[in-house]
């Protein structure tokens, strides 16, 4: 299950964030997750649920935003956000589309408590 990996990353950089800003523990952890970028909001909620345990996270809320797909038209120019089902500009048609955002998970706001 690719969450269970993510949810270990993530648990890792929260871990160190904690250890050296000389925290106790971690409160909340806010992230940021891209419409593109395959991952599973609820199962990722889930795997952090059963993870945390034992950490500086035992306690900590996980706070999921979802993060739209946002492109730039490669024709005409245009960026702005479109549905992960209609890969094509809105303005021209072109299916020439770069992704800007909603491809990578995110890590937002870390809240300690010393
Ligand atoms: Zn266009």
């Amino acid at each position: 299950m690719h969450e269970l990996s993510i949810v270990q990353d993530l648990l890792k950089v929260c871990d160190t964030n904690a250890t050296e800003q000389g925290a106790s523990s971690v409160k909340r952890v806010e992230i940021q997750i891209g419409k593109l970028s395959g991952v599973e909001p609820h199962y990722l909620k889930k795997a952090f649920d059963a993870f945390k345990v034992g950490g500086h996270c035992s306690d900590a809320e996980l706070i999921i935003e979802i993060q739209d797909i946002i492109v730039r038209c490669c024709q005409c120019g245009r960026e702005g956000t479109i549905m992960a089902n209609e890969f094509v500009c809105p303005m021209c048609g072109s299916r020439e589309l770069v992704v800007i955002k909603g491809e990578d998970l995110v890590l937002m706001r870390l809240e300690l408590e010393k």
